[in-house]
């Protein structure tokens, strides 16, 4: 299986290469030539670990590593890292299907993809006789960063740098970052917001005197963020294990047609889902979700994509975002041209809006879009915990409310998986405003968290317990222009 640019650059590529590379030289995204058929039939896997379904779904992507290398990988990642010994839970609560993504290290389903990147990208270092260590540089406005944390953290050959807005993330995430252990950790906080740090990065990464220096010390620079293969490919088995489990509770027969509802963002996960969907799994609809920032459900019913409007900061910020990278993908699989789709990637860049000819405009057959405000959001949690006893967070209620309205408005009756992104403690402050919970004035998230706990009896996720006391490892804030001289610091210091 090879992989190329979704702009066109002609360069075929190993799987391990793309990994290793992120991005491809014309700044497109790879994508596999061919998107493979499901290596197996559902029905042989019902009694199957998550763990088996991971490796026979990345090694159809990734085949020029041995089964040997991808079985190990799966068993680094999944092993001993998530809460509950399914990994991804599947309950039914209301008229739904939750795809429980959020038991690993961080509460958040970035852990999915996050906890196999590392292994998958040292493995492929060696594999290409790579023998530099790498460092991952990433920005985040809060999950990514301390999920790459978590992933990285004590990996042999590797190293990770994260950069945060101080002030600029919520009060857990903050703390969550600041208390990680591992001796190949460091995390700064910037007197900026987050598309400073996202900027400082990237000119760190466009920095070719940096990078030289960096090479002479046996150090490469590499990037975590989710337009590497290497963290999309991980993400497509969950939906593939979350249908099994349908089959298994009895919801489904074996090849009955389900739907899927997406929280999205930056697109990743729910092109996981349209990737399954191309593999053969029986999807009829992809439902995709947006918050008030509604720039995907507008282009998805209209076929224009227009980022020139105004940016909200909702109570679901994972997905408060107007440029969703991964969208260019699914261009890519639609126009099935390379240079159509970097004209309107060009276009994007500099006129933050392109149009799609109206015979492209997405087969509203399969994709459904819609949106939640804020107050929609909390109320979709307030009236399920209410009628059902089920704990939603603030992303995955965004997606319960969209397929809520679908449901109503369509009267489709087909089994529905939601893709449930946080736990609810990781959103706490609205989650206990959702349940109608009595917090004093300036309460911490912390004392929400202890409040939601007594009145629904869910549990905490075990890394948050004693967070509020673990010791405080990280300290450092700097200035946006003094990004370049930390990372010099952090790496030439701990090289010698
Ligand atoms: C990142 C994130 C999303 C959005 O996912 P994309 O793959 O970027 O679309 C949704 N919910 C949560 C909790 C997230 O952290």
């Amino acid at each position: 299986m090879k992989y190329i640019s979704t702009r066109g650059d002609r360069q075929e590529l190993s799987s391990a290469e793309a990994i290793i590379r992120g991005l491809a030289p014309d700044r497109g995204l790879y994508v596999p030539e061919e998107i493979p058929a499901l290596p197996f039939d559902i029905e042989d896997m019902l009694d199957q670990p998550y763990a088996a379904f991971a490796e026979k779904i990345i090694g159809a992507y990734f085949d020029d590593f041995t089964e040997e290398e991808i079985a190990e990988i799966v068993h680094n990642a999944y092993t001993g890292t998530f809460e509950t010994e399914e990994i991804v839970p599947v309950k039914k609560a209301g008229n739904a299907w939750f795809l429980e993504l959020y038991h690993g290290r961080t509460a958040a389903f970035k852990d999915m993809a996050l906890s196999v990147l590392p292994y998958l990208l040292t493995t492929a270092m060696k594999k290409c006789g790579e023998d530099h260590e790498v460092c991952i540089l990433t920005a985040t406005s809060g999950d990514t960063g301390k999920a790459a944390m978590a992933g990285f953290a004590d990996v042999p050959g590797t190293r990770i740098i994260v950069f945060y807005p101080n002030n600029g993330v919520s009060e857990v995430q903050e703390r969550q970052m600041r208390t990680q252990e591992g001796g190949n950790v460091s995390v700064f906080a910037i007197e900026g917001n987050f598309d400073d740090a996202q900027n400082g990065v990237k000119s760190i990464f466009g920095n070719t005197e940096f990078a030289s220096k960096l090479d002479e010390q046996g150090i490469r620079l590499s990037s975590a963020n989710s337009i590497n293969i290497g963290r999309l490919v991980p993400q497509i088995a969950y939906y593939v294990y979350g249908y099994a489990q349908l089959v298994k509770q009895g919801a489904i027969h074996n090849g009955d047609l389900i739907n899927v509802a997406v929280p999205t963002g930056n697109f990743g996960n729910i092109l996981a889902a349209y990737y399954a969907r191309k593999m053969g799994l029986p999807i009829a609809r992809l439902l995709c979700a947006s918050n008030e920032n509604r720039v995907l459900t507008d282009f998805l019913t209209t076929g224009t994509y227009d980022a020139n409007r105004e940016f909200y900061q909702t109570n679901s910020p994972s997905m408060d975002i107007l440029v969703s990278s991964n969208l260019e993908r699914l261009l890519y699989d639609m126009i099935g041209d390379a240079s159509a789709v970097a004209s309107l990637m060009d276009a994007l860049d500099k006129d933050r809006l392109y149009n799609l000819p109206p015979a492209l405009t997405p087969n509203p057959g399969l994709f459904r879009a819609g949106s939640a405000t804020e107050e929609e959001t909390l109320a979709a949690i307030g009236a399920m915990f209410r009628d059902h006893h089920y704990l939603m967070d603030t992303h995955t209620a965004v997606a319960y409310h969209v397929y809520d309205d679908y449901r109503t408005s369509t009267a489709d009756p087909k089994p529905t998986l939601i893709a449930s992104t946080a736990s609810p403690y990781k959103f706490a402050g609205s989650v206990a405003s959702a349940l109608g919970l009595d917090l004093t004035p300036g309460a911490s998230a912390f004392d929400a968290i202890d409040k939601i706990a007594e009145a629904t009896g869910v549990p905490i996720p075990a890394s948050f317990r004693g967070l509020k006391t673990r010791p405080l490892l990280h300290s450092q804030v700097i200035e946006t222009g003094d990004m370049l001289a930390a990372v010099e610091k952090t790496l030439i210091k701990s090289s010698l």
